[in-house]
């Protein structure tokens, strides 16, 4: 086959899945659905009830929906993804001028919110497998630079405190969170999970199935318009420890103290809460959430028979021991040659834009943006290499719907 050809027909087949009914329409990755739901019916009991803003009953039913759900003892819904990890990581005691580890594959919030504590990152490497942090490299790192200063975790070279871990479950695939936590434990350190991508994700530990965001001190879940439910704009922690969550909730409350009229605060607190509004079409949403997982699990699957005629690409498989969201479905380019992989990498791209399917490549490493180029890091040269390899493709599960 030569090399248009080639790209011709990944293409092909990617439109095949992805568009089974209509080829002449527009194909985006992960687009919102709301029909066959009572979204419409929930958000109009908000604006009968004038119950629009941040609180009411159905911030309160989204987050028993969540608990319920992820078999969370508790769980906050605040206004982003972002600002959920923001509060996660002050909340673990992280301070200002303090280092973070990150991996360096993810969505830049990830990043961002270090940076809104005040904070680093300080980036270790990812595994091939699950795409997510690899346990070793975060050894290898903290047993490099890391040295025990009192209560406190050193970089020796930065001579900065190393306060929290922060592993991303990406694309909906659990990262090896359990490997992680054991490093974690031996340093000391809280491990929040970014697991804005990752609602409907679990790991099986010693055949018990554990949610991901629930290894660490504190999960986080994005609600944005992209991800597996949506809620407009939102997020939410996740936590077994219930001093956590009150104190969450009390301060993305601006920190008020309850009292019938007084106004009355003892902290600098934040306005972090899901509007009423957003929370309603969550929920709407969540009560259709299997069916939506299994819609996505059969698209994988389409997808991995369709892709099995490539003897250079594949479809990332679901990690040993976890079960995936699919939140997106990605399409790995195995070639050993990378300059080759680049090529057909751009190519694809830029045919099935023409085309108006929109696929995307995964983000720019986020040590390559310019704000941080200069934090600190370990060798990321599984990241540097996977990230040219990776395509994800239209993963909606209305798709199969
Ligand atoms: C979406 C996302 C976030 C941020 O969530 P927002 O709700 O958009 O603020 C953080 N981390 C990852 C990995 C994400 O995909």
């Amino acid at each position: 086959m030569n090399k248009d050809n080639k790209v011709e027909n990944i293409i092909k087949s990617i439109i095949r899945i992805s568009s089974p009914r209509d080829f002449s329409n527009s194909i985006y990755l992960h687009e919102p659905f709301f029909s066959e739901t009572k979204a419409y019916e929930y958000i109009k009991d908000c604006l009968d009830s004038s119950w629009v803003s941040s609180s009411g009953k159905w911030v309160d039913r989204l987050e028993k929906e969540i608990c319920v759900y992820t078999k969370s003892k508790f769980c906050v819904a605040v206004s982003n993804g972002t600002v959920a990890l923001r509060l996660a990581l002050h909340l673990v005691g992280v301070k200002p001028r303090d280092e973070v580890i990150i991996p360096p594959m993810s969505f830049v919030a990830t990043a961002n919110a270090v940076s809104h504590c005040g904070a680093i990152p300080h980036f270790v490497d990812i595994e091939e497998k699950t795409l997510g942090m690899c346990p070793l490299a975060l050894e290898k790192r903290l047993n490099d630079i890391g040295e025990r200063v009192k209560d406190n975790l050193i970089n020796k070279n930065t001579k900065r405190r190393i306060s929290a871990i922060m592993p991303v479950h990406i694309f909906g695939n659990p990262a090896s969170i359990h490997e992680i936590k054991k490093v974690a434990d031996k340093w000391g350190l809280p491990i929040i999970e970014d697991g804005a991508e990752s609602l409907g994700s679990w790991r099986i530990v010693n055949g018990q199935k554990i949610h991901c965001g629930l290894f660490g001190e504190i999960g986080t879940i994005s609600f944005n318009g992209n991800k597996i439910i949506t809620t407009g704009g939102g997020g939410a922690l996740i936590t077994n420890n219930g001093e956590i969550a009150k104190i969450a909730k009390h301060l993305s409350t601006t920190a008020k103290v309850n009292h019938k009229w007084e106004f009355d605060h003892d902290e600098i607190g934040w306005n972090d809460r899901m509007p009423n509004l957003n929370a309603s079409i969550g929920v709407a949403q969540m009560e259709d959430f299997e069916r939506r997982l299994n819609a996505k699990r059969k698209l994988r699957n389409l997808y991995n028979n369709e892709f099995k005629k490539f003897n250079d690409i594949e479809i990332i498989n679901e990690p040993d021991q976890c079960i995936s969201n699919f939140w997106m479905i990605t399409l790995r380019l195995c070639n050993k040659n990378i300059i080759e992989v680049k090529e057909l990498r751009e190519k694809i791209l830029s045919k099935s834009h023409q085309k108006n399917l929109y696929l995307r490549p995964v983000w720019k490493l986020i040590n390559h943006l310019p704000m941080y180029k200069n934090c600190p890091k370990g060798s990321i040269t599984v990241a540097e290499d996977q990230s040219l390899r990776l395509i994800n493709l239209p993963s909606s599960p209305q798709i199969l719907l």
